[in-house]
């Protein structure tokens, strides 16, 4: 694909390229297979400078800009699944919520650690509350000094292994509710314990757990922004998480097409490779197109938001395109390996279940035609 990356684009994808294949896929299989935590690959990110990757230099990070972080994510998904996850979820929803509204204080207090090797993560989801995440249930209820948070959450990617977790709850003083506001639970706070690791579909080397919140005393300052923003400052986080998920999915499927068509020059049927069929060739055809389509998209939405326009739509279609489109990738490539693709030996199958959270997480495919359809009818 011939879109123009610049000197420092081409330079950041031909560095996590190299990493991604030569370092971090040779393990994916077995990172999958026994739903171990690659702290190995978390630990060479950061060596690399890559944790902090869209986070200002002043803060310890790299101060690259969001196609740089789009192509980083591809990658890292085309090598392996929960990687990506784990490094999306970190940067887009642990680390940047401090960028994006954090006191100069909680910037210095958390950034540099967050882009040397801590993990971030962000606690929105709750066991009955998940597209409407408006109806949260965890209270913060104001006290001299501080917050005492009560409630659950569920789903959090990092939630168990990170240093902090940015957490909405209703912001209650005085016995009135003021909305919902975010709150940095750090680990290690008394009342503050994660639960198991949920067992999942894919993305298996990725920890996902529920968090239970008891009397956690948080101190004042550990306010993200002011009382009742929440929704506000979710939505506006979940927008940048969206085109993460969808350079995710993008890996994820471009690593299903490569994978498809090397193997249909290697197959043979009826005494020729099966590349030389026209319905495995249209089948190749379709997926290249609307990956390439996906790219696009998701670098439209990148460039909208460094440019500081609002991007909310084109990462919506960005992530729900390439979703879909990845979704497609990984059906179809294992259809190309015939039984082969069927096969735990071969990662197509991987793939297929890794990309299925792309369609579910930081907004269902659903939700997201809601956003666009709302954006379109303004
Ligand atoms: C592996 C994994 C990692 C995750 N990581 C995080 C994380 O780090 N932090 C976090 O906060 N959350 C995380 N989540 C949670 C995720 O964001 C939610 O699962 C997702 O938003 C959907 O919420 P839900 O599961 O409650 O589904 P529900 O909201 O209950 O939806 C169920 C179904 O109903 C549909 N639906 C709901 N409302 C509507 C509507 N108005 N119109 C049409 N259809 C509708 C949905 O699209 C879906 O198909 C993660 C989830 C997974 C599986």
């Amino acid at each position: 694909m011939n879109f123009e990356l610049n000197d420092e684009q081409r330079q950041i994808r031909d560095t996590i390229r190299d990493v991604a294949q030569s370092e971090f896929a040779p393990r994916a299989h077995e990172i999958d297979e026994t739903s171990r935590f690659p702290q190995e690959n978390v630990d060479r990110l950061a060596e690399l400078g890559f944790m902090g990757l869209p986070i200002p230099e002043a803060y310890g990070g790299a101060g690259a800009d969001t196609v740089c972080y789009a192509i980083t994510v591809e990658e890292l998904a085309a090598a392996c699944g929960s990687t990506a996850l784990i490094y999306a979820a970190h940067v887009s929803l642990g680390a940047s919520p401090f960028y994006l509204f954090g006191t100069e204080a909680q910037k210095h207090k958390h950034l540099p650690r967050l882009c040397s090797g801590g993990l971030g993560a962000f606690g929105l989801t709750e066991p009955h509350t998940g597209s409407d995440a408006s109806n949260t249930k965890t209270v913060a209820e104001k006290r001299d000094g501080g917050w005492v948070l009560n409630g659950q959450k569920m789903w959090i990617t990092n939630g168990a292994l990170a240093d902090t977790v940015i957490c909405t709850a209703r912001a209650v003083v005085d016995g009135v509710d003021r909305g919902v506001s975010c709150f940095v639970v750090e680990r290690g706070m008394a009342g503050f314990t994660p639960g198991k690791n949920e067992p999942k579909m894919g993305l298996k080397g990725s920890v996902t757990s529920q968090l239970f919140l008891e009397d956690c005393f948080v101190p004042d300052e550990n306010l993200l922004g002011e009382v009742g923003r929440g929704m506000r400052q979710m939505l506006t986080i979940l927008d940048g998480g969206r085109i993460s998920i969808g350079a995710m999915a993008l890996g994820l499927g471009r690593a299903a097409l490569e994978a498809a068509a090397r193997y249909a020059h290697e197959r043979e049927a009826f005494g020729r490779a099966i590349a030389g069929f026209q319905a495995v060739q249209w089948k190749l055809a379709d997926c290249a197109t609307q990956l390439d389509a996906a790219r696009l998209l998701l670098y439209e939405a990148a460039a909208l938001k460094d440019q500081g326009r609002r991007f909310t739509k084109e990462a919506a279609m960005a992530k729900l395109f390439a979703s879909e489109a990845a979704e497609k990738a990984c059906f179809e490539s294992i259809q190309i390996h015939g039984g082969m693709g069927y096969s735990r030996e071969l990662p197509v199958e991987r793939y297929y279940r890794d990309n299925r959270l792309t369609e579910i997480g930081e907004g269902t495919s659903e939700i997201l035609r809601h956003v666009i359809a709302r954006e379109v009818l303004r």
